[in-house]
């Protein structure tokens, strides 16, 4: 029998694990994806957000400005990049303003720095902010991250250190019996103690598995959509620039990424379907007509990807973390939207020093091992390249042109705890595909070393989920010639 259960692997669920693995308690994480962070955690604007936009008195307000303050000490133990970016939030009329005096008041009673700029001036430190700009405020402690390599990272420390995942399992029905809970998903039975609930935008099905009477997490799915811009010398702005927010949230922003390259979106819309991370012409236009309203000289024309997201939006407009009342031991950490990312840390906080705090009869671990951070090769100068290379000669095969990955690195990714078992996951840890070309050059040789390391048919490798197949067998020797 487990302790604690965790469903859902996302950033949320990967910081619980994270947090309970330095205790001497058997955690087990359950995922229905292929992946670590393939929901939500994957497809979002990647922002540390400062925390002055949350309403006063909420959690969303205290764990984001916690969250934000965290962030650069775990990134720096995981070995994931972390950089304080800075951000800018313009206002075009006295009315956007007057926002930005509220915005001022938040930030002053939560310490958060900021500076209050005007127009002319902003336009001096942005130089492509829209002529339409009076005023902006600064917020410096505005950071980004890959959300999904923090939420590996997280994860396969924690697996060093005792705790187990699987991957590709759907929980389809909890059982709470007097001093358990049994959960069953599609391949197999497991038993807990407690059941930390962190499933996303599903998060209000799987209690409703436990409590089917529940009328108190109800998530419908807000998708925002994305471009992505390729990288360019001088990207078109350095910091995040959002507009005020309003009822619909952060609005539409222009975001520069660890990458390199310059995210424009997200919108924000309700919708029935909770996988529907389709894109929309109608979506991308509005984004198109969002970001021209802040910024000028968007290249439209280096768009080299789209995508969406979905928001898990709750009813109360505040994350619910919280025991359950019905059911003792279950644990919710639900309606985990925006500013979730930036405040998960400190969510695995409150949820292991207060939630659980009555249940904590767990002793620190007096051992713990540390994860080894990726060698990434293109950072390195060219002395320690070639020691590297000397010794190991995949480390100079290069597979991904675009972002400069070998082969060795690639490698390394499949091989470790939580290691990467799909193309999507290769990308995600180390990067091939993230370019220009976005995999046109590089996917058959990821595919190639994936079937390789995991003794599988080049056929059987998979994109990203179960039925994601990429290849459907070989073609016919009249073609080949062999
Ligand atoms: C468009 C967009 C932009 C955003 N921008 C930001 C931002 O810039 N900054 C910020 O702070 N926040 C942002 N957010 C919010 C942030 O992305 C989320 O708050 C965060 O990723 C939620 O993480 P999670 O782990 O709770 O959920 P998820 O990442 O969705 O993880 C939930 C997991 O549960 C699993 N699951 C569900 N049902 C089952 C089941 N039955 N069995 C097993 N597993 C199951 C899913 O497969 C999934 O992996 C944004 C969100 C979106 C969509």
């Amino acid at each position: 029998m487990y302790d604690i259960v965790i469903i859902g692997a996302g950033i949320t669920g990967s910081f619980i694990a994270h947090n309970l693995s330095k205790y001497d308690c058997k955690v087990l994480v359950i995922d229905k994806n292929g992946d670590i962070a393939d929901g939500a955690s994957m497809a979002n604007s990647a922002i540390v957000h400062a925390g002055y936009d949350p309403v006063e008195g909420t959690l969303k307000a205290k764990l984001n400005v916690r969250g934000n303050r965290m962030y650069p000490d775990i990134c720096k133990e995981l070995g994931t990049e972390y950089r304080e970016c800075s951000a800018f939030v313009v206002a075009t009329d006295d009315v956007e303003s007057k926002v930005l005096d509220t915005l001022i008041e938040r930030a002053e009673s939560r310490d958060i720095p900021y500076s209050d700029l005007s127009g002319d001036r902003a336009r001096e430190l942005e130089r492509n902010l829209s002529g339409n700009v009076i005023r902006a405020l600064e917020f410096p402690t505005t950071g980004i991250i890959y959300p999904w390599q923090v939420a590996i990272a997280l994860m396969e420390e924690a697996m060093l250190n005792g705790c187990e995942l699987k991957l590709n399992e759907e929980v389809v029905a909890i059982d709470r019996q007097t001093d358990k809970y049994v959960i069953k998903t599609d391949c197999d039975i497991y038993e807990a103690k407690y059941v930390v609930n962190a499933a996303g935008v599903y998060a209000d099905e799987i209690y409703s598995m436990v409590v089917p009477t529940q009328q108190n997490i109800r998530i419908t799915a807000k998708r925002g959509e994305y471009y992505v811009l390729d990288e360019m010398k001088e990207p078109v702005v350095s910091r995040v620039i959002f507009p005020v927010p309003g009822p619909k949230g952060k609005g539409i922003l222009v975001v520069p990424t660890l990458h390199g390259n310059i995210l424009l979106g997200p919108n924000s819309e309700l919708i029935p379907d909770k996988d529907g991370i389709n894109t929309t012409a109608e979506a991308l236009k509005l984004v198109k007509n969002g970001v021209s309203k802040t910024v000028d000289n968007i290249p439209f024309d280096k768009v080299i990807r789209t995508f969406a997201g979905l928001r898990p939006s709750g009813d109360t407009g505040d994350f619910i973390i919280e025991e359950s009342k019905e059911a003792a031991g279950f644990i919710n950490v639900a309606c985990i939207e925006s500013p979730g990312l930036a405040s998960a840390p400190a969510i695995a906080e409150y949820v292991c020093d207060e939630v659980m705090k009555d249940k904590w009869c767990f002793t620190p671990k007096t051992e713990y091992t540390h994860r080894k951070p990726y060698t990434v090769m293109c950072m390195l100068d060219n002395e320690r390249k070639n020691e590297i290379i000397a010794k190991h000669p995949e480390f100079g095969e290069i597979v991904c042109r675009c972002c400069n990955v070998s082969k060795g690195e690639i490698i390394d990714c499949i091989r470790r705890c939580a290691g990467a078992v799909t193309v999507k996951g290769v990308k995600k840890r180390v990067g091939p595909g993230m370019g220009r070309c976005q995999g046109g050059f590089c996917e058959p040789l990821v595919v190639d070393i994936l079937a390789q390391e995991l003794g599988i048919d080049p056929t059987e490798v998979l994109l990203d989920s179960k039925k994601s197949r990429m290849l459907v067998g070989k073609l016919d020797s009249r073609v080949t010639g062999e």
